[in-house]
């Protein structure tokens, strides 16, 4: 039977297939990458927020030092009154607590850094190449098709996205609309008044028809992206790609109920109004949980989005995408010829599976805060919940986000296991 770390091929070059390609090659494993898209096609015009435990893993790759120069970093998100002042923080990411402070970076910078690390190593990627599907698997191996030619591996990783090709070999589920979707765009940080001398760029104003949550791109903090999320229809997936292409639409969801804002959100959507042409929509998904993230045979293994699709509420899709790579590489280097990997795998999903619980259930809280008031008042009043408490919770109370255990549980496993 054929090592099922001798030749490992991942599906995706994206952020969590690099991270994890790296996290391999780390552990000497050899690994290749196939990615649909082509090495100069550019991705969303947004960021992403990267906080202590996905940085670290960034950290353990060597990554780290490249992308921290390029981030916006801050230490707290602000909750906002609808005249923009403090009411508390929110989110709570210090340097003295995690060794982080969160950063914030355009995708494709992020994405770019992973791949010349990809090059640099000698990692080989082939760009448009496009995986089919799986034709066979046995004890020994897969074998699968891509681009319409037939390949082989000892151990399949799909790192392919929300729309996986490579979870259809796993299951027939597929990610569900959560009924939310966001509307959002960028703007100079300078040309909101109220914002000038405020030091909390990063935060969320909770007025009486929703919130608007923004928070810079750049270093410099000068790039400014809002955001207002809101109850939205289910669409065909042809439906939300017509209404992406709606400027108009778009900013007349972002600017709903427009005379009942307070002064600091409109001042937002006026700023926005010449700007409508850089305006996104992204409707929130989420995958359903899945029995197992691989094959009977554990030589297809599915992970980030592919496995666990989140709404962006969380802020954990990549960071959650880089746990999974950098655990999965610890997993497969320390195997020994007692351990069954299929069991191994199983207990790496249970142990990933409890995070992404424990995640949804944050996402959850956050997208009643972002509610209007009076449907975050129904919430509140069924889950006996205050979302607008003025208390500061612990400094510490993501600290069970901030920094996993996943590491030593499995260390820990193994171990027991060998
Ligand atoms: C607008 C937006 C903002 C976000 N903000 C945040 C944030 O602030 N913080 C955060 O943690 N997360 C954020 N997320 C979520 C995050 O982007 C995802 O969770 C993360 O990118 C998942 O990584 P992945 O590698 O699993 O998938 P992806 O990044 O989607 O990568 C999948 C890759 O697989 C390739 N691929 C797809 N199909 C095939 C195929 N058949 N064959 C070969 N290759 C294929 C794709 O081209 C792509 O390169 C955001 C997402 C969006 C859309």
């Amino acid at each position: 039977m054929a090592n099922f770390s001798d030749d490992v091929v991942i599906i995706g070059a994206g952020l969590g297939g690099a991270a994890l390609a790296l996290a391999l090659h780390q552990r000497s494993i050899p690994c290749r990458l196939y990615e649909s898209r082509t090495e100069d096609a550019k991705g969303l015009g947004s960021g992403v927020t990267l906080t202590p435990n996905g940085l670290k893993v960034l950290d353990h790759l060597g990554i780290y030092e490249r992308i921290a120069p390029k981030s916006y970093q801050r230490e707290t998100f602000a909750l906002k009154n609808a005249e923009g002042r403090k009411v508390r923080d929110v989110h709570v990411s210090t340097e003295a607590l995690y060794g982080y402070k969160t950063c914030r970076m355009y995708r494709q910078l992020l994405l770019e850094e992973l791949r010349a690390a990809l090059k640099e190593r000698g990692i080989p990627v082939e760009y448009g190449a496009k995986f089919e599907k799986v034709l066979e698997e046995t004890t020994d191996g897969v074998t699968f098709r891509v681009n319409g030619r037939t390949d082989r591996a000892s151990l399949l990783i799909g790192v392919d996205g929300i729309h996986s090709a490579v979870r259809k070999h796993l299951t027939s589920d597929l990610p569900t609309y959560t009924g939310i979707a966001c509307v959002y765009g960028h703007l100079p940080t300078a040309s909101i008044s109220w914002l000038k001398e405020d030091p909390d760029k990063a935060g969320t104003i909770q007025d009486e028809p929703g919130a608007i949550f923004m928070i810079p791109e750049d270093p410099e903090g000068s790039d400014l992206m809002v955001g207002r999320q809101f109850s939205h229809p289910s669409l065909d997936r042809a439906g939300w790609e017509a209404l992406r292409t709606e400027n108009e639409a778009l900013y007349s969801l972002f600017c709903k109920g427009y005379d009942r804002w307070h002064g600091p959100a409109k001042e937002v959507m006026d700023q926005l109004s010449t700007r409508k042409e850089s305006l996104l929509l992204w409707d929130f998904q989420r995958m359903p949980k899945m029995e197992r993230w691989s094959s009977p045979t554990g030589r297809v293994v599915i992970m980030g989005d592919a496995a666990h699709a989140m709404p962006p509420s969380s802020g954990q899709g990549v960071n959650q995408a880089f746990e999974d790579g950098y655990t999965l590489a610890l997993l497969l280097s320390s195997l020994s010829p007692k351990t069954k990997w299929t069991e191994a795998l199983d207990y790496w999903h249970h142990l990933r599976q409890v995070r992404i619980d424990a995640i949804l259930d944050t996402a959850y809280q956050t997208d009643i805060l972002r509610l209007p008031k009076d449907e975050r008042e129904v919430y509140e009043k069924k889950h006996c919940f205050n979302s607008n408490k003025k208390m500061q919770p612990p400094e510490d109370y993501l600290k069970w986000l901030f920094v996993s255990t996943t590491e030593d549980d499995l260390t820990a496993w193994i171990r027991d296991h060998s």
